[in-house]
């Protein structure tokens, strides 16, 4: 199948835009209606580099490339609007593929708020997909950005930790549930926890892309504060039981926050959260294990 009729498959399949978008795929630019500010990101994965197709259906890489886009989003406390996708496929990666790779990314998206706007299909070395995302906001003080923290906030996280790292390894071999290689293959977007954090008040936010080690220094960096998290408070996924390992594997996406703390109660009627420390006054990241000992992170490797 060539490129122009794939396209047109592509097109086909996504059906009507719907929303902001005016003129989506077909033209030969998207036009959307704006609202307030735009926040947009673009995220990339490569077969052999971010994924395996060794271990990831095509689905899942359609699935992945556009929810680790929408994290982005999410991070930001915006509501997603728009996303546009760059295809490269390579030889022998036939439409049956391509289209169960384009018809997962538009159930996310349509689960989601997300229209799929406008793209490209090109061939090329290896399956490469690159999603870029518009997120709206009514203005620029209803996003929360990684500068916001300070001495005194408190440090919080949706969801568990250590899923994703601990479904790689199950992929590679090691023993583990199936609910772990699908948090490894399918991550979630939290963006309604993004937008509720948001509003409940949340200081700085980051997505747990990294893992938490990385993505608190991240946020303290931003920030000019240190950041202290007591290891043994983090939530660890249903198989997880090293929270060092929780806090280096990466592929959570969950979102990591910092609130004021009189916010707490606010935030907790919003979204269940975990609390895992304070911000104060110094740089980086410090982690503390259950006597109060600085635990050093960077012994543990990433597992990618
Ligand atoms: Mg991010």
């Amino acid at each position: 199948m060539g490129e122009l009729a794939l396209i047109a498959r592509v097109k086909e399949m996504l059906g009507e835009p719907g929303g902001r978008v005016l003129t989506g795929p077909g033209d030969d630019a998207a036009v959307v209606r704006a609202d307030g500010v735009s926040v947009t990101s673009i995220d990339t994965v490569v077969d052999g580099v971010h994924f395996e197709l060794a271990t990831h259906s095509p689905a899942d890489v359609g699935h992945k490339a556009l929810a680790t886009a929408l994290s982005d989003i999410a991070a930001m406390g915006a509501e997603p609007g728009e996303a546009y996708v760059s295809l490269a496929l390579p030889d022998g990666f036939g439409e049956e593929a391509a289209t169960q790779l384009v018809e997962a990314m538009r159930a996310l998206a349509l689960r989601t708020g997300t229209t799929i706007a406008g793209g490209d299909v090109v061939s090329g070395p290896v399956l490469y997909v690159s999603v870029s995302v518009t997120g709206w906001a009514p203005g620029p003080e209803q996003l929360v950005y990684r500068s916001g923290a300070r001495d005194g906030d408190l440090v919080g996280v949706t969801g568990e930790l250590g899923g994703s790292g601990a479904g790689l390894l199950v992929l590679r071999g090691a023993p583990g549930s199936p609910a772990l290689v699908e948090r490894h293959r399918r991550p979630q977007p939290r963006l309604a926890e993004g937008r509720a954090l948001a509003a409940a008040g949340a200081s700085a936010m980051i997505d747990v892309s990294d893992g938490v080690g990385t993505d608190a220094r991240h946020l303290a960096d931003s920030s000019g504060v240190q950041i202290e998290i007591e290891l043994a408070k983090l939530p660890l996924a249903d198989g997880v039981s090293d929270p060092a390992f929780a806090a280096t594997a990466g592929d959570d996406y969950e979102l990591l926050f910092t609130a004021l703390p009189e916010r707490r109660a606010a935030i907790e009627a919003a979204v269940p959260v975990t609390w895992l420390g304070g911000v104060r006054a110094g740089a980086g990241a410090v982690f503390r294990d259950a006597a109060g000992r600085v635990v050093d992170l960077e012994g543990f490797e990433h597992v990618r």
